[in-house]
């Protein structure tokens, strides 16, 4: 391994399970997300030598992530990046919707130095937290040249940060990630400035097809609140009940930007000559819809 040992990592603190506390360590099941701060994190973890600077950005439980959190994070990734003396950044994260973040960070400000985003499956007093390791191996993964992008470093492996889905709820390892995934060329990304000066974003909802999927739902959010986006989670190759279709294409009509992903964990959806409403690719449907959020930011200015 070709490491470099003079430059400074910076690590990012956003909350998680990774920084969960277990009110009894020995039923670890039973945990709070986000308690332990960064400092606490790292103690035991950082090799002598190595140059560590600390922030915590946020302390959230990432089902509760927001848009906030995001900005916070991309600015000070944005800035850290850019800095001659940092070869890396590692954030810690919670993984319930890491994949989202991930695919953020990577479409946005497509870093061309490591970004190293890691987590754990077990709160940091649990006797077999993964924390501690996970957090070395993203420690080391930053010092690696080449290693450029953002990615997402767990139990042993890395993941392509635009690429990955937690696809497991609860095994130590609970992510995957595709090849060959790509931002669809038909969708524009915003730059880094028009993400941070965003201060009303774009609303994207995200619907499943399903036995007896219907309209309703879109027609009653259309008529009340309308989104300025929908993402569908397609059956299969990203199909669509009829009346759903129906709803999404008057929902389209009424200037709503809609995007059909499947709700097949793996293979997207592919063209066909029957198509009636555009497709994300191999995008997962969370994927589909931070796609189609940066494609509305884009395009307001
Ligand atoms: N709910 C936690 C979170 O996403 C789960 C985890 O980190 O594994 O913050």
């Amino acid at each position: 391994m070709n490491r470099n040992k003079t430059k400074k990592i910076v690590v990012l603190a956003t909350g998680g399970t990774i920084a969960g506390l277990a009110a009894d360590s020995d039923q670890p099941q039973n945990y709070k997300a986000a308690q332990v701060d960064v400092t606490q994190l790292l103690d035991g973890v950082v090799p002598t030598g190595l140059h560590v600077l600390t922030e915590q950005v946020a302390q959230v439980d990432s089902k509760n992530m927001s848009f906030a959190v995001w900005q916070s994070l991309l600015g000070r990734v944005a800035h850290w990046v850019a800095q001659d003396e940092v070869q890396g950044v590692v954030i810690t994260h919670g993984t319930d919707t890491l994949e989202e973040t991930a695919y953020f960070l990577q479409t946005v400000l497509q870093p061309n130095k490591p970004v190293a985003i890691t987590c754990a499956m077990l709160p940091a007093n649990a006797p077999e937290s993964d924390g501690p390791a996970n957090l070395k191996q993203a420690l080391s993964w930053v010092q690696l040249r080449g290693s450029v992008g953002v990615s997402v470093v767990c139990a042993g492996q890395v993941h392509a940060g635009h690429a990955v889905q937690k696809s497991h709820s609860h095994q130590r390892n609970p992510f995957t990630s595709q090849a060959h995934v790509r931002h669809p060329d038909s969708l524009q990304i915003p730059t880094v400035a028009q993400v941070l000066s965003c201060t009303h974003w774009p609303h994207v909802a995200l619907v499943f097809n399903h036995v007896e999927a219907d309209g309703r739902l879109v027609r009653t959010l259309m008529a009340h609140d309308a989104p300025d986006g929908w993402v569908v989670a397609g059956t299969g190759n990203g199909t669509l009940h009829h009346d759903l279709q129906a709803a999404l294409l008057e929902a389209q009509e009424q200037g709503a930007h809609v995007l059909r992903a499947s709700r097949c964990a793996w293979g997207g959806v592919q063209s066909r000559d029957a198509d009636v409403l555009p497709h994300a690719g191999l995008l997962t449907a969370v994927q589909a819809r931070v796609a189609l959020l940066l494609d509305l930011i884009a395009r307001r200015s």
